[in-house]
């Protein structure tokens, strides 16, 4: 398979790669690492007429603590992720997240945070070459009016499956989308669309240019299932964050769980976090029956298009959220003197 050709644009400022974006919007696409763009590139599943690259502009590689805060630029690379000291100690989810996406040797040193938030969405219909789709008739995302992953959808039901995105949101994360003369910073939980389509809420003027956490003495963690623990995507996977109350320590103040790789974005479960709130952070029980009911509540959005079957990976949902709970729990517990 061959890349389509395109015009290839390296910006050495965010000003000029902001300014560049401005000029060509639709018409060009952010190169990051490659690592998701270029594959989809060369299956034809997008031609951009330009590719504004990120590699030459160091302004946007940085992981730090400010304002109570962890600042990260969308340029970071996994590998910087995985080995900061920031993340690990205070960012578990992220850390744990990071090193289980694709390969050690590829996705982790090539691969950014910011190109992980913005991957595709992903359907085992759609990801296939030219030949493959030209075989039968196209559905939403291919510019057609049907869907194959789910009867009658009159969108498409493409899944989200990074990893990144899905511990992000459990940290209540937030993201900068910068463009020529100012900025926005939202949730990372506002930041996505109901159609698989166009997943996120992004102009296309926009870059993502930093991702920031917000340090509040919580434990967090993160599970996922996936068929080979490398190289391969994520089936379900989940991250969840528990703080402890100042005054009880053993008391949960706030509790997020998120569910990721079912549905067209990660699903934060609000309903299942606040269950969570006052319990014990050794009450087990609660944790099963709020994992129980996150994967109920998952598996109404969830469809049958990255693998494995809809079944297994929904009834999964209660064991990568209650695994979640507990080695969340397990760092939160205050430690016996
Ligand atoms: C074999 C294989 C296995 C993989 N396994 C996993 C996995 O297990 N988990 C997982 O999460 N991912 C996986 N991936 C997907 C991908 O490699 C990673 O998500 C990687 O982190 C993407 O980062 P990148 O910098 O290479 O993104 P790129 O490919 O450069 O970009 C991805 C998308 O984001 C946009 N983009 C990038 N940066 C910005 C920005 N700053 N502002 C605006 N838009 C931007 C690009 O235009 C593009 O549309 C896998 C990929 C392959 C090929
Ligand atoms: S979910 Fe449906 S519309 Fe979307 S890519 Fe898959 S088959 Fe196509």
């Amino acid at each position: 398979m061959r890349l389509p050709r395109f015009e290839y644009l390296r910006p050495e400022t965010l000003g000029q790669a902001l300014s560049l974006l401005a000029v060509h919007k639709d018409d060009a696409k952010i190169l990051a690492g490659g690592t998701d763009l270029l594959v989809r590139m060369k299956k034809g599943l997008l031609k951009p007429k330009a590719l504004i690259s990120l590699k030459a502009l160091n302004e946007l590689s940085y992981i730090k603590k400010e304002d109570a805060c962890i600042k990260i630029g969308a340029g970071a690379s996994l590998a910087d992720i995985i080995a900061s000291d920031i993340i690990q100690k205070e960012a578990k989810a992220l850390f744990q997240a990071c090193g289980k996406v694709g390969a050690i040797t590829l996705q982790h040193y090539t691969g950014t945070i910011g190109g992980n938030i913005l991957q595709d969405n992903r359907c085992h219909h759609y990801n296939q070459s030219g030949l493959h789709r030209s075989g039968r008739q196209a559905c939403h995302k291919d510019g057609g009016k049907i869907c194959y992953a789910r009867d009658e959808a009159d969108r498409c039901n493409s899944t989200c499956q990074s990893d990144g995105a899905t511990a992000l949101m459990a940290l209540g994360a937030g993201i900068t989308l910068a463009r020529k003369g100012g900025e926005r910073t939202i949730d990372l939980a506002d930041f996505y669309t109901t159609d698989g389509i166009m997943p996120f809420a992004i102009e296309s003027h926009e870059l993502l240019k930093e991702i920031i956490i917000p340090v509040q003495g919580a434990k967090s963690a993160y599970t996922r299932l996936a068929y080979r623990s490398a190289i391969d995507y994520p089936i379900v996977c989940a991250g969840v964050l528990l703080k402890p109350s100042d005054t009880q320590k053993d008391k949960i103040d706030e509790a997020r769980i998120v569910v990721g790789a079912i549905a067209r974005s990660p699903l934060f479960l609000v309903r299942e976090s606040s269950s969570l709130k006052g319990k014990n952070l050794n009450d087990t029980d609660a944790f099963k029956k709020a994992a129980d009911s996150s994967m109920n509540s998952a598996s109404t959005f969830a469809v049958h298009n990255v693998g494995s079957t809809l079944k297994y990976r929904c009834d999964m949902v209660s064991e990568m959220v209650f695994q979640a709970l507990k080695k969340s729990a397990r760092a939160a517990l205050p430690t016996k003197e």
